[in-house]
């Protein structure tokens, strides 16, 4: 296998997973496992003691899957033991399901039961095999042989455990170029730090990462600011920039577990049981319950927690969204806790009076989805976090953002400085409506007004996309997410408002308001990933082929929309003031309906079918037709209704 030089992935060797990643000319991309499609690989390592001595590895999935029935040769986060001496490793011990012993100069050996007698095996060469199975997993994805790697660790490691992860990196057959802090990879990730033309910076910046996971919680207050002005060896460069960081707070038993055993103790309470009378399989399938429905809910108002016990019942109730919010607010509080204390140390590095503002907020970890988690971190810092890139890829992205500028390959070609294909929403009929269009340069904001076009509509469905073509099929879909809780209202009548916003870092944020219920939504997207240059002139080209076409489709489709709704308005209230219509006026506007309701159909079954202009013509005279219907109408409803004031 070929080994080109100036390749370097990123690899984000978590302690409950693990990915690799590489940047090329597509942008930052995770790299998946062939077998089962996941870019996480568990950091779980089973040793299976083989008959003539040695063992065989398992790692991963599997050896997650098999752990329950291997617990003393089932090695899971061995993150918390590296490169630490056994007093220090001593609080976290307790946690883990295996054996610990001590080996040369206080060091934490793992002990592995064989036939021939317990074996201690370093938290180095556990992590080795899962740096391993990345390595294999890249090489398998890109074709090439794969020895160099920039490896991401907690803010807070020290000097042995960073040693200790390089270490493992070489057991791999890895050459760690550098090790790199995960918030500063996060921040990459997003393009902070970057050198950009667009973007031209005033003074230092400050960037929070909040990395909430399913065991620990970690806040860094990082510092940008130009490599002239660091002090050498004291944080990570990437491009020209230069990350300090200022102060790091956390708690290394704080995390999304909490929130599954508050579930699991919620879903008892309601059924008037206690845990102590669970089995231990029972415990673990309510947990397992517990775990999805608080997925669910950071998407659904409400969600189920069910499972069947060992003694035959089923154990079911179902929670809102509030309900749940109540839950873990104390929950939430201990992470914003951390924070606080985290802003007041970096006061104190920065010798500053008061409080610094915070820039940029970057979420990583799995449990930063919350979104209870997400609005208290935006009250808390006073900005929007950044949500748009998957929290369980951004630090592998970011290293390997790192890893594609130490190999000069590439720099920060996923940012944009003018938007290259123009962002909008999917109307009604499969149209797409642009809010912004290509070549503004960022930062940029557009807003709209949308309405609905079903009667009695609870949730509207906002499906976000990006290129030149007027179809959504033609189109790049980049996100959808829904308004919903919208009291039912007639068609028409809801007021949504879209608001499109793309900061300097290329993160676009879509928000949602119906300004009758107040309900909202957003969603944040990063518009360019993964699409390379000529991909974005092969969009230019066809739309410029497709232009005519695509804007008598357009047409074609809001003529359809704007005609239903006409013919729905005029065939009800014809309905309800039969006995006041003329019968000759009547008689009049059904033969019009008639008329503009097959050329509808016939517009349905194929846009090219029919006449725009004849259809606009049509609708027109049957609006203009409609008006002494409509003044009935008035007359009528001004006669039921009480006056309002
Ligand atoms: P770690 O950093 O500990 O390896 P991760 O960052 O992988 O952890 O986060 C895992 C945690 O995130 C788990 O507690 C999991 O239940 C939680 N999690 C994953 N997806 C969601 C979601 N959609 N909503 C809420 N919690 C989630
Ligand atoms: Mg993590």
């Amino acid at each position: 296998m070929p080994a080109p030089d100036n390749l370097i992935v990123g690899i984000d060797l978590g302690t409950t997973n693990s990915l690799v990643a590489v940047c090329d000319e597509r942008g930052p991309r995770a790299l998946p496992d062939p077998a089962n499609g996941s870019v996480l690989l568990p950091s779980v390592v089973r040793l299976e003691p083989l008959a003539g001595g040695g063992f065989r590895p398992v790692v991963g999935e599997d050896a997650k899957r098999l752990a329950p029935d291997y617990p003393a040769s089932t090695f899971s986060s061995v993150k918390r033991l590296m490169g630490r001496s056994i007093d220090d490793a001593a609080g976290d011990i307790p946690y883990l399901p295996y054996r610990i012993a001590r080996g040369d100069q206080d060091t934490v050996r793992v002990v592995v039961e064989t036939p021939t007698g317990p074996r201690l095996v370093s938290p180095q060469e556990i992590s080795a095999h899962v740096l391993r199975a990345l390595k294999e997993r890249a090489e398998t994805a890109l074709g090439v042989e794969v020895r160099r790697a920039v490896v991401t660790v907690p803010a807070y490691f020290d000097d042995a455990q960073r040693q200790a992860t390089r270490d493992a990196g070489r057991l791999a057959g890895l050459e760690v170029v550098r090790i790199i802090n995960e918030p500063t990879a996060a921040a990459l990730a997003y393009g902070l730090g970057l050198e950009r033309e667009s973007v031209r910076n005033t003074g230092p910046q400050l960037v929070a990462v909040y990395d909430l996971g399913g065991g620990t919680f970690d806040i860094s207050i990082l510092k940008l600011s130009d490599s002239a002005a660091a002090p050498a060896g004291t944080g990570d460069s990437a491009g020209t920039r230069f990350f300090q960081v200022l102060s790091t707070a956390g708690d290394t038993h704080l995390g999304g577990d909490d929130v599954d055993r508050v579930l699991v103790d919620f879903a008892l309470g309601r059924a008037d049981r206690t845990r102590d009378r669970l089995s231990p399989g029972d415990l673990g399938r309510l947990t397992a319950a517990a775990e999805s429905a608080k997925r669910l809910l950071s998407d659904a108002d409400a969600a189920d927690i069910s499972t069947a016990l060992d003694d035959g019942s089923e154990l079911a109730c179902s929670i809102s969204r509030a309900e749940f919010e109540q839950l873990i607010a104390a929950w939430v509080e201990r992470t914003i806790a951390c924070c606080r204390r985290a802003i007041t140390d970096a006061t104190r590095r920065l010798n500053a009076a008061q409080a610094p503002a915070v820039d940029s907020v970057v979420m990583v970890g799995g449990s930063s989805r919350i979104p209870l988690v997400r609005r208290r971190v935006a009250e808390f810092f006073g900005v929007e976090p950044y949500t748009a890139i998957d929290p369980d890829q951004v630090v592998a992205l970011g290293a390997s953002v790192q890893a594609s500028i130490l190999s000069g390959a590439t720099r920060g070609q996923l940012l944009l400085d003018v938007i290259p294909l123009s962002l909008g929403v999917e109307t009604v009929g499969g149209a797409v409506a642009k809010l912004i269009m290509r070549n503004s340069t960022v930062p940029t904001r557009a807003t709209e007004m949308f309405s609905t076009s079903v009667d009695g509509q609870t949730s509207i469905k906002i499906h976000i996309l990006q290129g030149e073509r007027e179809m959504v099929d033609d189109c790049r879909s980049l996100g959808v997410f829904h308004v919903r809780g919208i009291p039912p209202m007639p068609a028409g009548i809801p007021q949504l408002q879209v608001e499109f916003l793309v900061d300097s870092n290329g993160v676009l944020s879509v928000s949602a308001v119906e300004k009758r219920s107040g309900r909202r939504a957003a969603v944040q997207v990063i518009p360019n990933h993964g699409l390379t240059r000529d991909e974005v002139e092969r969009i230019e080209r066809e739309s410029v082929v497709h232009a005519r076409e695509d804007m008598q489709r357009h047409r074609v489709v809001d003529l359809i929309v704007n005609c239903k709704l006409d013919l729905k308005w005029i065939g009800e209230r014809l309905e309800r003031l039969k006995d006041q219509v003329e019968p000759a006026y009547g008689q009049r506007l059904r033969g019009g309906m008639a008329a503009l309701s097959a050329m509808v159909q016939a517009a349905e079954a194929d846009w090219r079918a029919v006449d725009a202009n004849l259809m606009h013509e049509l609708k027109e005279q049957l609006d203009r037709e409609s008006i002494r219907l409509q003044e009935l109408s008035i007359a009528e409803s001004l006669r039921s209704e009480p006056p309002r004031r």
